[in-house]
């Protein structure tokens, strides 16, 4: 049978196969250390579980409006102005089947074939398959390490043509940890502002900030910014509620109605009992992200300083989320990647096999020298993980 155009040129992960030779092991029986998670390993707190009883035991079971709850949607609003001083109106907020599913709509409704859309590098894996979905370009600009990975205006000035109609912004970021400062976001305003280009401003791990450090994002710096700005988020990571499948966007009204309109043909509301428990996530007692914070903290503290003890490893230290994006390619030449596989690819089958460490490559992330480690998991599983990568680069260096 053959498929639509559209999924075809989706290429499958390359992950999936490394994922499949993790899940094969383990199945085994062996004791595989698992750095690929990409969600918080802690259970959602109970405030938030027995909302969702509570809403199942009241009926509320049914159809909701399209784009959320007026209920959610205040929360949210109440959000957005106590945290980041934004203020919104109902009609500027959607309410999604997660994070994900909000950005895919807010691509299908602003992007057109051979639009332009600009994509640092790394990214989240998501953002080329879905721009291509949308027919938009994704424009990859490669960050450097020795920035931190943080795109300068310089970099991004460069690559803007005629044809440039966005930008994906990810705060703190997922592969890289990365946050950008105030001053760092200013400078980007200004080319933002000269070019007239839509933001997407994915502030999914705005929460988990470490060091006592404050988040940004473009639209708090200026009106005019704000009015070509949709902010992403939503309570997976923050509240440990991957599975419930609850994000939202914020932005101007007629661009938010119309990704509403589009959602309406598609999945319909987010799932009602998930509505109400992101009600009391957003409304209830803060302490669990407090703890959930200070805990990601403390493995990014061990997690940094062993890698850095590791010869040949450089890594800027993550100021946020739970991943880290260590730099292994003075190991490169010492692996002999299998035809049409990548460095990151090679190196991390290797960690798979010798180590029985499983991470993903940083080829997926479009950095090619890098793996990303998640330390959503536990310190002892962490500090295993690192002896056994230790060991098993001590091999391939004699
Ligand atoms: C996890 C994640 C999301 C959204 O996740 P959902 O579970 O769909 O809400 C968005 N952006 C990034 C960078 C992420 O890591």
């Amino acid at each position: 049978m053959q498929l639509a155009r559209r999924i075809r040129q989706i290429p499958p992960s390359a992950t999936l196969a490394l994922n499949a030779k993790a899940n094969a092991l383990k199945a085994q029986g062996v004791d595989v250390v698992n750095f690929g998670v990409g969600e918080p390993d802690f259970d959602t707190p109970d405030n938030i579980r027995q909302a969702a009883i509570k809403a199942i035991e009241a009926g509320f079971t049914r159809y909701t409006p399209v784009g959320g709850i007026p209920e959610l949607k205040e929360a949210i609003i109440n959000r957005f102005q106590q945290d980041l001083g934004l203020t919104y109106k109902p009609a500027e907020i959607m309410v999604s089947c997660g994070g994900k599913h909000a950005l895919y709509n807010l691509f299908q409704v602003l992007f057109d074939q051979g639009d332009e859309v600009v994509v640092p590098a790394p990214f989240w894996v998501s953002y080329p398959p879905m721009l291509m979905l949308a027919e938009a370009t994704p424009v990859i600009i490669h960050t450097r390490e020795e920035n931190g990975f943080k795109l300068t205006a310089e970099e991004l000035k460069e690559r803007l043509t005629p044809k440039t109609k966005g930008i994906i912004l990810n705060s703190p970021s997922n592969p890289t940890g990365m946050v950008y400062s105030r001053q760092e976001l200013e400078a980007l305003a200004q080319v933002v502002l000269a070019y007239n280009l839509i933001v997407i401003s994915d502030d999914i791990y705005d929460k988990i900030i470490f060091d006592g450090g404050s988040f940004a994002n473009l639209a708090m710096l200026a009106p005019e910014l704000k009015e070509n700005t949709f902010v992403l988020n939503g309570v997976s990571k923050t509240y440990a509620m991957t599975g419930w499948r609850i994000g939202f966007a914020a932005g101007p009204a007629q661009a938010i109605a119309a990704a509403v309109n589009l959602q309406s043909q598609s999945t319909s509301n987010p799932t009602s009992i998930s509505q109400k428990a992101s009600v009391e996530a957003l409304t209830g007692p803060q302490d669990f992200v407090n703890e959930m914070v200070k805990e990601f903290a403390w493995r990014r503290d061990y997690i940094y300083q062993r890698l850095l003890e590791i010869p040949g490893v450089s890594c800027p230290k993550p100021g946020g989320a739970f991943y880290i994006f260590p730099n292994f390619s003075a190991y490169f030449d010492r692996l002999k990647p299998a035809a049409g596989q990548s460095h990151s690819q090679a190196l991390a089958e290797y960690f798979l096999e010798e180590a029985k460490v499983a991470a993903v490559p940083g080829a997926e992330f479009g950095e090619d020298n890098c793996i990303r480690l998640s330390f959503a998991t536990s310190r002892e599983r962490i500090a295993t993980g690192l002896d056994r990568i230790r060991e098993a680069l001590e091999k391939l260096g004699k």
